[in-house]
């Protein structure tokens, strides 16, 4: 093995690369071209369980607990400097594994660096309080990391959308297991085995690549699992929420949404339109925090979506690492026929299709996972394509009259991530921001957020925040200990 990116992508348990105990092996396809380019071992139960026990062992032993705390912040931080002089060879690998152009991947891995620098600066800021009680007595607390934590990773933003959990984890001072998507876990074992050159001790990060069915559900299952993140879908989400409770263990879940977006009639059009097509088509939409709904003023309807189309035409497709590619193909067939799918039934249910709604069929493109970025409108308010998630670059137009009904309709929806208000006046731009049913709203932007700041769902959107000073505490338990001061003193 040359360097921590190169491939096979073995188990990664332990500080060191081991094959399956089935010696399973499964091909990692491009979805550019669908042809496989590199191999992954496919974990078993038994695997999983040897995770766990190599985590737990280090866990205790390892000193990584124990540790001063800006000793764990300072392997983090050699972690994230490593990753930023090979940025450009994971970039690639996220690339060729999950489709998305290049300069999008360079983003995903620059906000990798930064996720880890934020979380390795709070590494030694893990702090208990005092409490005053009454009595001659000392009352305090202590943080303490939980123990082995499971993370669940889903294939959209493979690396980003793992080491968003797994920073804070591990600068709390847990050992960790994870399991990257079936589709793309490529990323996560090669940091794995950057982390053990950042000087992380062996066996506190494990990546165990394999069906979630069997090993994910085998690290929830086991009993030296003591936290659960998962990102992905509502359906596994809930499953795994049943099988955290059945074992009483804290369980975050970040699931999917149907963001919508509020365009007033005094918005810069030109900036919302920019925005509009970032939200849908980066990542070719296929994002949990996707703005899928365009919710516009009538009055200004018209020029939006001619600027909206004008985008969702220009956008230059073609396989992530060619130059000036603007959107990638989707991550597989199923996801096109998922996308596809929906879009179908729109048009049975009466939509009209403002643009796209079919694959690309250029020659260049014609083999790969490719999707033209698509607009729906006059969609029927039950159509499935306006209810569900459809994680593809597929956005649906809804007029409004009135601010209240606009809203009516922002909140028309099971979920509750991202909230988006175009508008110059600022009191209906707060007053929007309060009465969206969504975790995060932004204003006069695209999607958009930072280690910094809590990334959370409301509704079917999620349970539990990630990002921001609260995953840490999220990793840690608080233990209270109260001391009496006063026994065996006497009144003088
Ligand atoms: P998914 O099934 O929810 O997969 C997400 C992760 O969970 C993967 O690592 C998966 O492993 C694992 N998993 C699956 N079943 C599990 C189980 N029973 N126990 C433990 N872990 C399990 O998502 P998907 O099937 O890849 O995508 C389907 C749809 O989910 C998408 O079209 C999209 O609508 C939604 N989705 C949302 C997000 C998001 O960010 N909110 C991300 C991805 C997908 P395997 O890869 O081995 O199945
Ligand atoms: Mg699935």
């Amino acid at each position: 093995m040359a360097t921590a990116e190169g491939s096979p992508y073995e188990l990664y348990i332990g500080g060191q690369d081991v094959p399956g105990t089935r010696g399973a092996r499964s091909e990692l396809l491009d979805p550019a071209t669908n042809r496989p380019f590199a191999q992954v071992a496919v974990g078993s139960k038994d695997d999983a369980r040897a995770a766990m026990e190599v985590a737990d062992r280090a866990f205790r032993e390892s000193g990584w607990a124990a540790d001063d705390g800006a000793r764990r912040g300072k392997a983090l931080v050699r972690l994230a400097t490593l990753l930023e002089t090979r940025l450009e060879a994971f970039a690639r690998l996220e690339t060729q594994n999950m489709g998305k152009p290049l300069r999008e991947s360079r983003g995903d891995i620059q906000y990798v660096v930064r996720t880890l620098e934020y979380f390795a600066g709070l590494a030694d800021k893990v702090e208990g309080t005092t409490i005053p009680v009454p009595g001659s007595r000392l009352d305090y607390t202590l943080r303490e990391p939980l123990g082995v934590t499971v993370h669940i990773a889903p294939w959209n933003y493979p690396l980003l959308l793992a080491v968003r959990s797994v920073a804070p984890a591990l600068a709390a001072g847990n050992a960790v297991v994870l399991k990257p998507a079936s589709l793309t876990p490529a990323t996560a074992v090669a940091f794995a085995r950057l982390a053990h050159e950042a000087g992380v001790p062996d066996g506190i990060l494990n990546v165990v690549p394999g069906s979630g069915g069997e090993v994910g559900e085998a690290l929830i299952a086991d009993p030296r699992c003591r936290s659960v993140t998962f990102t992905g879908s509502g359906a596994v989400g809930r499953r795994i929420a049943e099988l955290a409770a059945a074992r009483l263990r804290p369980a975050t879940l970040e699931l999917g949404g149907k963001g919508p977006v509020v365009v007033f009639p005094d918005a810069d059009l030109d900036r919302a339109a920019k925005g509009i097509g970032y939200g849908i088509f980066q990542n070719a939409g296929q994002m949990c925090w996707a703005a899928s709904r365009l919710i516009v003023h009538e009055s200004v309807r018209g020029p939006l979506l001619d600027r909206v189309r004008a985008i969702a035409e220009g956008l230059r497709l073609g396989p992530g690492t060619a130059d000036g590619v603007e959107m990638g193909p989707l991550v597989s067939p199923e996801q096109v026929e998922r996308v596809l799918g929906f879009v179908d039934e729109a048009r049975n249910d009466g939509a009209r299709v403002v643009t796209g709604g079919l694959r690309a069929t250029e020659p260049t493109l014609a083999a790969g996972n490719f999707v033209r970025p698509t607009v729906l409108a006059e969609v029927p308010s039950t159509s499935r394509a306006l209810r569900e998630e459809i994680f593809g670059p597929v956005l649906a137009v809804l007029p409004f009259s009135d601010p209240e009904e606009a809203l009516g309709l922002a909140n028309d929806s099971e979920y509750g991530l991202l909230g988006t208000v175009w508008t110059r006046d600022l009191v209906t731009a707060h007053s929007f921001a309060r009465r969206l049913e969504c975790g995060m709203v932004v204003v006069n932007e695209a999607p958009l957020t930072f280690p910094q700041s809590p990334f959370a769902g409301v509704k079917a959107s999620g349970v539990g925040a990630e990002q921001g000073q609260a995953a840490i505490r999220a990793y840690t338990r608080e233990k209270n200990v109260l001391l009496q001061l006063g026994a065996g003193r006497r009144k003088g």
